[in-house]
């Protein structure tokens, strides 16, 4: 069917998933065959030719992705990083630069200063919501792309990005979103004025925390071109298990988002009543300063929150290392509840740099249990401090 015109839901269900015409099984089958018979030298069925340029389930997930970001094109790749770096290589060139923002994923900020930068791009971090230092850093070099990520990741910092799509348009820059922590159902920034959205689909897009994925989404065919040729001549895709598995997921991320969002709100406003903890850090909460605008630009709050304690570092590792519920363990955005001590895992990469984060903070990724479970787990580990 064609999903022109209709809601979240039903583009994440239908769009690139036709049924199989020989059988009409509704769920259209894993394609794992590398190569494709041809009809004669050159006579490609459909344009395929061979796995690392084209393969069906792949199309069928890029189609899906970009129906729900409001993309034209959709691209994926081995994982986040990989997505991130074909991009980068896409677009960029020796002496260009890049403004990123100074709370960017860890993994981000290493694959721009320690890969690239070797490869003569440069890099700029900035706190994205001071709109005369952004302005600034992007003046201050040849800058190509800036690098936004709102909700950032761990310190919730939500940034205004038609503001900084305007700022980086008037110096002839693209805008990149990373919408990993918001997701499309969320938040839609190729609509308020970004040029190029990535995702590690590892996380809120698989959903289950068993496939690692990623992908950049345009609507623009030219940089399609660009970003498509790099898929395709570097060759750092997908394979057709995991486009699979990553498609499934995406079918649910609505319902999914919504009850995260849910149980983070209600974890969040627990957190705020204890006194052992300094400062909650989630949008939801009126007093989170970013609240007004994530109110705006986003639909809900989602599902990340991050903690930190008046008992300093030694409080947020008893705690990490007290929970039953959640997980001590990398990453975010399954069904199961995470824990994170972001300082010595996601962000030990960043240790001693301007993208440091604070050593009492614990970041939750907020699963889809019951509600009332996650606040008791957090409870009993509070009784440890
Ligand atoms: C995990 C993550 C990435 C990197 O993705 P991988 O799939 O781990 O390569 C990029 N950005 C954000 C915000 C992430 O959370």
């Amino acid at each position: 069917m064609s999903t022109q015109g209709t809601g979240f839901n039903t583009r994440a269900i239908h769009a690139g998933q036709a049924f199989e015409p020989r059988t009409g099984a509704v769920v259209p089958p894993v394609h794992f065959s590398t190569t494709y018979a041809q009809d004669g030298i050159g006579g490609l069925r459909n344009g395929y030719e061979y796995g690392r340029g084209t393969n069906p389930t792949r199309d069928s997930l890029q189609e899906q992705l970009a129906a729900v970001e409001n993309g034209t094109h959709a691209f994926t790749f081995a994982s986040g990083l990989a997505a991130e770096d074909s991009l980068i290589r896409a677009l960029m060139r020796p002496g260009d630069h890049i403004v990123l923002g100074n709370d960017a994923y860890g993994g981000t900020y290493r694959l721009i200063s320690r890969i690239f930068g070797d490869w003569g791009i440069g890099n700029t971090p900035v706190d994205m919501a001071d709109p005369q230092a952004l302005a600034a850093a992007i003046a201050a070099a040849q800058t190509r792309l800036v690098w936004l990520e709102t909700p950032s990741n761990p310190m919730m910092k939500i940034t205004d990005i038609a503001a900084v799509a305007k700022a980086t348009h008037d110096a002839g820059a693209l805008l990149v979103v990373d919408n990993t922590f918001a997701t499309p159902y969320l938040q839609q920034p190729l609509d308020l004025g970004a040029d190029i959205v990535v995702h590690s689909t590892t996380k809120y897009i698989g959903g289950h925390s068993d496939v690692v994925g990623g992908a950049v989404i345009v609507k623009d065919a030219d940089l399609a071109e660009k970003i498509g040729f790099l898929q395709f001549a570097a060759g750092a895709v997908n394979g057709p298990m995991d486009a699979f598995l990553t498609t499934r997921g995406l079918k649910t991320l609505g319902v999914r988002m919504d009850r995260h969002s849910e149980n983070a709100q209600k974890v969040a406003e627990w957190l705020q009543g204890r006194p052992e903890v300094e400062k909650v850090l989630y949008p939801g909460l009126p007093d989170h300063p970013g609240h007004e605008l994530a109110k705006k630009q986003m639909k809900r709050f989602g599902g990340m929150v991050s903690v930190q304690f008046t008992g300093g570092e030694a409080a947020a590792r008893t705690i990490a290392e007290s929970t039953r519920v959640f997980t001590l363990a990398e990453s975010l955005g399954g069904i199961e509840s995470l824990m994170n001590y972001p300082s010595e895992m996601t962000h030990a990469s960043v240790k001693g740099t301007e993208l440091a984060v604070p050593e009492n903070l614990l970041r939750l990724s907020c699963g889809i249990e019951d509600a009332e479970d996650l606040i008791a787990d957090l409870e009993q580990a509070f009784t440890r401090l």
